[in-house]
This record gives structure tokens, sequence and C-alpha cells, in this order.
């Protein structure tokens, strides 16, 4: 932390800041300049509020240096890292494709889901069986019968599945599924009491962007989830609420590079709750993975027209397998796999 205090600041004022800081446990540098004298504190100031220090007299403002994130950040770990799902990478050269319904209705609906998955060259499925849905008049998921359906599908397809906790009284139900990868959606990104309970266990966690969370707010949630000890995170950009209302969200592309210099996690994004339409997908897709994106999630149903849920931004079966095709154009010019 840099310490700048006022031009009229007394010798005592200065004095005073150097003992807060003594008995903060920080060293001080003082240096005096002929217009400003700041005061820089030595040692780890991450627990420390500025306004501990701001409301000291003849002080004018405290600068961070150190980022409030320390695990999840690029600063301690400069090589990307890879988050293992079994035998399948998320990061590194692979480019992963989790692709699935957004709900989970029936066996029959998952099946054919995990079928044309597999079909197009998806490595990994989702399905929602707990929704956060916005009225609570509307399908809510069909529960732990939902996580059964999915999971059924999905090992009969040699497919890992992805799926959505709201509550941490789920935890014990996702791990009797066996559930590959935990989900936390926009609407708990600061769920922080959830990501706290995701950070004790033993499973990948994804974690997405909240609606109208800043990158540092993204950043601050995911040491959350990696403070417990899990590191494997995986950031979900799926698009921010935006004064536009030609799209559901609005896709920022540009934080994937932002991400990818703050943080050695992997990188995806959501194409499907960005446009909010099918036929925008392809189109954000492609610009995601030609942004360096590692991968992406997206909503697939085999009869888009009777989804329980987001029908509207749903893939065909063959469009999903279009868009693969695609993307693997882009993957290559790019040096990586898909
Ligand atoms: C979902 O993936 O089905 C979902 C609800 O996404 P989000 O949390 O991004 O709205
Ligand atoms: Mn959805």
């Amino acid at each position: 932390m840099i310490i700048v205090m006022r031009p009229d600041v007394t010798e005592e004022q200065i004095q005073a800041v150097d003992d807060k800081l003594r008995a903060l446990e920080l060293a001080a540098n003082i240096s005096r300049g002929r217009e400003r004298t700041v005061i820089g504190a030595i040692g780890d100031d991450r627990k420390i509020q500025t306004e501990t220090l701001e409301t000291l007299p003849g002080v004018e403002r405290v600068i961070r240096i150190l980022k409030p994130y320390k695990i999840v950040a690029r600063d301690g770990h400069r090589e990307d890292s890879t988050v293992m799902i079994g035998a399948i990478p998320m990061g590194g050269r692979a480019v992963q494709v989790i692709a699935g319904p957004c709900s989970v209705e029936t066996p029959e609906q998952m099946d054919t889901s995990a079928a044309a998955v597999r079909a197009a060259g998806c490595r990994l499925m989702r399905g929602g069986a707990f929704k956060p849905r916005t009225s609570p008049y509307t399908f809510q998921g069909l529960g732990e019968k939902g996580l059964e359906y999915l999971v059924n599908a999905a090992r009969k397809h040699g497919l890992p599945v992805v799926t959505e906790l709201m509550d941490v009284r789920q935890l014990d139900t996702f791990m009797k599924y066996d559930v590959d990868v935990i989900q936390i959606g926009t609407r708990n990104m600061q769920n922080f009491d959830l990501l706290k309970e995701v950070g004790r266990v033993d499973r990948p966690v994804i974690l997405k962007r909240g609606m109208a969370a800043t990158i540092t707010e993204w950043l601050m949630s995911a040491e959350y989830i990696a403070a417990g000890g899990n590191h494997r995170i995986i950031f979900c950009e799926r698009g921010v609420r935006s004064f536009e209302t030609a799209y559901r969200n609005m896709l920022d592309v540009t934080a994937v590079p932002v991400l990818k210099r703050e943080t050695h996690l992997p990188v995806i994004i959501d194409p499907s709750h960005a446009g909010g339409k099918a036929w925008m997908v392809p189109a954000l897709a492609r610009a995601a993975i030609a942004a360096g994106a590692d991968g992406l999630l997206v909503e697939m149903h085999p009869c888009p027209n009777e989804a329980w849920c987001d029908a509207d931004q749903a893939l065909t079966p063959e469009e999903l397998m279009a868009l693969m095709g695609e993307l693997r154009g882009i993957a290559r010019v790019l040096g990586r796999d898909l």
C-alpha cells in the first residue's frame, strides 16, 4: 500500500501513520518529496482495509499495490493451469465444448441429448436439475430425479456431467450422484456461504460471472472457493446486463483477455445465455474461441420448441454438429485441439 499524505501534513501526523502501520505489523518506508510525503507500507496488507488509514489526519489517499486475490492470481503462478475433469483437460491446448439442454426433463430427452452431444464430438454434458427461475410459477427443475436422469444418460454415452448447485443443502446429493463438475450460476456468484462450501469439496467448479459483477468481484468469488482448498475453478462469462434489449445479455468477450492476464485458471464462454436466441449462438461461439476462450457451455435440445426452459436459445443437434465443425477450424488456426 502507498499512503499519500496531504501537502500540509505535520511531522506528528506522519509519525501517527508510522505508528499505525507498525501496530498492523507492516513496515513503513517514508519518502519526503519537495511537495509531498508518501509512505510505503511493506508487508501483506490484504487483510487491512484502506479506510483504516484513510481516516487518519493528514492522509490524502491510500493506494493498494497488491491484488486482493492471491491463489487465483497469475502473479504468483505464471503458467496456465489445466483443470482435469476425470481424464478430460479444461485449459491448455484443448478447447472443450460442454453441451446439453438447459434443464433435465425426461429420461428419453436426456438419452437423445447425450447421444447428440457425443455425436457432435463434445466431451462433456450439461443439464440443470435445480433451476434458478425468475418466476416461482415456472418449472423449477426435477430436483434429485433430474440428477438421476442426467447422470444415467451421460454415463451411458461416456460423458462427465456439469450441473448447477443452488443450495448448500443439495451438496450431499450432488456427491451421491457423483456429479463431475459443479456449476455456480450467475445469481449465486456472490453467495459466499455457497462458495465456501464448494471450496471444501474435491470437485471442479464452473463459476459463472454475476450478471452485474465486475471482473475483480468475480475473481474475488473464485478466491473464496480457492481459499477453502479447491483450486479447480473454471471461469464462465455468460453475458452481463446492459441497456440493450435486442439480446438477453451483452457478451463481454473482453473479459477473456482480461481474465487470461489476471488468472492462470481456464476461462470458458456461455454464448447461449448471452444471446438468448439460438441464431446468435454460432457467431458468439466463434468470437469466444477466437478471443482465446478454453471452451464453451452451450444449450442444445433434441427438439428446442418443446424445451421446458430456455427454448429460444437451444441449438438443435444438427446445429450443434455444424457449429463444432466451424469451431474446429478456428481452433486449428490458433494451434489448439478441439
Ligand atoms: C444455466 O446455465 O442454465 C443458467 C441458469 O445460467 P446462468 O446462471 O448463466 O443464468
Ligand atoms: Mn438455460
